[in-house]
């Protein structure tokens, strides 16, 4: 795959991608994908400075033509789809098919807010005042930074990008230092969309390469009122609270420790397969990936031999290849922090299945393993711990108290599910006494969530919500309005004021 040719069709020219400061390697085999160019904490705030010129323009669009933008952006994307898909593949090492959802992701929730476009509603509220109204009105906010993670390169800027610029925002993006190209390629489409669009302000969308440090300046400058960042906890404490000590708004999505409960009736057939997928799903590095399965114990034997069976017929290989279910892990450091956790885990009486690492032909840079079950005596803190790998931690269950115990007992809230045909169990798990996490799923696996719902988890996930239903919400601002269209001036809460 020649990388110089593959960015030339999304518009980024050979000179972009040679003689910078960041070299860009590809986790599938080591290989060096290029030299990008990072932004210092001047350019980084002349990229802030543009956007909010942008933004005191677009703000004054109207929110239907706004979402004009955002269609085209879609349809661009759809021509890209193939190309772009490649280019997440090479740039994190996620399966090919990953890759196209990826992008896949990305179309709808364009669509999604071309739709928002026209339905950015606010409330009418009854007045206590005769000839009085009370209004709320929704106005866009400013700045939107985006701070996003290795592992989905693309969609989580997608995510929130999009409602960003039907709401009336513009967008500084700072993509992961270990994913920068997608970053660049998504900039060229988006330039794409705005020249079909033509007249979007310049500015609209400003793209800064680097590490936390660049990531720092967006967090620090009170142009910036929502900071949207996702990664890491660690990442997440640092950043809410310096944004948090400047009353800025953040949203933050961080960390998860998501479970599955695999209750005695559950569809045994089902529940491998669905395991399997959210497990080893992205070579483990999702947020939202299955990393603890609660089994009762009528149904631990039948099973586990079963998940252990489907495990040794992984296809691990390059992700390019047609047929690969995992490929590589994103670098060396993932690799030892994933082989530290298996020798903890051992050593506190887990049983091992998997997890050694795997040679794939061609391939010798990069970081492959086979995904590891452990079967542990007990949610140990290492279990309560975000390992981003694909290792699955098994655990017994007797009652039903004690699995919803062991499911909300780790300190992340993000994703969770149950596979039961019980009735009375699916309602308990998705109600308020159920799972604490942002998303509860019943018959289905934790991973892989549609645009539609709002997404995000609760405790150190951070408690931020972006895509679907009203997350569009946090991108603006809300105005209560009331006007008197009287010819008297009574005053709330019947208050007399006589001069
Ligand atoms: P990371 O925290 O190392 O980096 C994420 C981003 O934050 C990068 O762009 C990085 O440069 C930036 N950053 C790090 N420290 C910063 C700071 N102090 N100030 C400003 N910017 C800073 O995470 P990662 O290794 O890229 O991604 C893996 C993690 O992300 C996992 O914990 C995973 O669960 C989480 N994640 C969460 C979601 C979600 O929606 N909840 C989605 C994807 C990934």
């Amino acid at each position: 795959m020649d990388i110089f040719e593959l960015m030339k069709r999304f518009g980024v020219p050979q000179t972009v991608l040679q003689n910078g400061n960041l070299p860009v390697r590809s986790p599938i085999d080591g290989a060096l994908l290029a030299n990008i160019r990072t932004h210092n904490a001047n350019q980084t705030t002349a990229a802030v400075n543009r956007a909010h010129q942008a933004f005191l323009a677009w703000r004054m669009v109207p929110a239907p033509r706004r979402g004009e933008l955002v269609r085209l952006l879609g349809n661009t994307l759809r021509v890209h789809k193939k190309d772009l898909g490649t280019l997440i593949t090479l740039e994190t090492g996620k399966i090919l098919q990953e890759g196209l959802g990826e992008v896949q992701e990305m179309i709808d929730i364009c669509d999604f807010a071309v739709g928002l476009s026209r339905q950015l509603y606010g409330l009418t509220i009854a007045s206590e005042r005769p000839g009085h109204r009370m209004m709320e009105s929704w106005h866009p906010l400013g700045v939107c930074g985006i701070i996003s993670a290795f592992n989905f390169p693309a969609a989580v800027w997608a995510w929130n990008a999009a409602l960003a610029f039907v709401c009336g925002n513009s967008v500084v993006w700072k993509p992961s230092e270990k994913s920068p190209l997608t970053g660049l390629a998504c900039a060229a489409l988006f330039e794409q969309a705005c020249v079909a669009f033509g007249d979007a302000p310049d500015g609209l969308l400003e793209v800064v390469q680097g590490a936390r440090a660049v990531g720092d300046v967006l967090v620090n400058d009170v142009r910036v009122p929502l900071i949207s960042a996702t990664g890491s906890t660690r990442m997440g404490r640092e950043v809410g609270a310096r944004v948090a000590e400047r009353f800025g708004r953040s949203i933050l999505e961080l960390g998860g420790n998501n479970a599955a409960i695999i209750a005695p009736s559950a569809d045994l057939s089902m529940v491998v397969r669905g395991v399997l997928f959210a497990a080893v799903g992205t070579a483990g590095q999702r947020c939202t990936t299955l990393r603890r399965l609660i089994v009762h114990n009528d149904v631990y034997d039948t099973l586990i031999p079963q998940l252990r069976q489907a495990y040794g017929n992984i296809k691990i290989g390059n992700p390019l290849h047609g047929d690969t279910l995992v490929g590589p892990l994103i670098d060396v450091k993932s690799f030892d922090t994933m082989q530290q956790a298996l020798h903890v885990a051992r050593s506190q009486g887990g049983k091992i299945t998997g997890g050694a690492q795997v040679d794939v032909a061609g391939c010798m840079d990069g970081f492959y393993v086979r995904p590891a079950l452990v079967e542990m005596p007990q949610q140990t803190e290492l279990v309560r711990h975000e390992t981003f790998g694909p290792i699955l931690y098994i655990l017994r269950y007797d009652d039903f108290a004690e699995a919803i115990a062991l499911q909300n007992g780790v300190s992340q809230g993000l994703s969770s599910s149950i596979f039961t045909m019980n009735m009375r169990e699916a309602e308990l798990f998705v109600s308020a006494v159920g799972s604490d996490c942002g998303i509860a799923n019943v018959n289905i696996g934790p991973s892989g969530a549609e645009i539609g719902g709002a997404f995000g988890g609760e405790k150190d996930t951070g408690g931020g919500r972006e895509s679907g239903s009203d997350s569009w919400r946090a991108y603006m601002r809300r105005a209560t309005n009331t006007i008197n269209y009287s010819d008297t001036l009574p005053l709330a809460q019947g208050i007399v004021f006589n001069l």
